[in-house]
């Protein structure tokens, strides 16, 4: 069968970013970038070189919080501050920007009080949920009505060195095991990481992906 996927990598930028997207530009591989504002800022002469060379920048909020754990000033803090920074990066890049993306850390859309309203700002500030994100998204936490992007498929590369040993994952085997035996969509949006503890296995992780026989391309981008 065969599979296609959108490649979002999360927690960008960190040391090794160029390092991963030259590795990515040489297999082909287009993905959205989810980045931390903090991130932005550190290492902003890298982001532009991504810019440049087609990959998409998305907004993963200023110091990546819980945003059930803030209120709602603080959340319009976290997103516009982000949105403003990615805003100057394409200008310094020289490109127009393409379309504006959002994921919550962790995936966390905040609390009952905020929840309706941090999705009425992402709307008001012109943020967009690709059209087919919901229809291959199938998570009973995410809805079609929101504007922010989840996924189908999280790598979980994090987990191992997360000390709650999620998935019983504690080796890059098992990443690799787990996602062999998890991966059966003929469509997903996977869920990968910019960590430096993992940076080791990035490449392996990718070509993983690549013998499994699923094809990248980047989401409808007029959304
Ligand atoms: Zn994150």
């Amino acid at each position: 069968m065969n599979k296609s996927a959108y490649l979002t990598i999360d927690d960008c930028p960190t040391k090794d970013f160029r390092a991963k997207m030259d590795y990515l530009s040489s297999k082909k591989i287009p993905a959205v970038l989810f980045c931390i504002g903090k991130g932005l800022e550190k290492y902003s002469d890298e982001v532009i070189y991504a810019i440049k060379n087609g990959f998409i920048i998305g907004n993963h909020s200023y110091s990546h919080p819980h945003f059930s754990d803030i209120d709602f000033e603080q959340s319009e803090k976290e997103i516009e501050k982000t949105d403003n920074i990615i805003d100057k990066l394409y200008y310094s890049a020289g490109v127009a920007r393409p379309v504006k993306l959002f994921r919550f850390p962790y995936g966390d859309k905040g609390n009952d009080e905020t929840k309706s309203q941090v999705q009425n700002l992402l709307r008001n500030i012109g943020y967009k949920q690709p059209s087919n994100f919901a229809f291959i998204n199938n998570m009973q936490e995410h809805s079609a009505d929101d504007t922010d992007c989840y996924w189908t498929f999280d790598t979980a590369e994090w987990a191992i060195y997360d000390e709650r040993c999620m998935y019983g994952i504690d080796c890059s085997e098992k990443v690799i095991l787990r996602m062999r035996q998890n991966l059966f969509n003929e469509k997903n949006i996977i869920l990968f990481h910019d960590h430096e503890e993992t940076t080791n296995i990035f490449e392996e992780i990718i070509e993983e992906y690549i013998s499994l026989g699923i094809k990248f391309s980047l989401p409808p981008l007029n959304v």
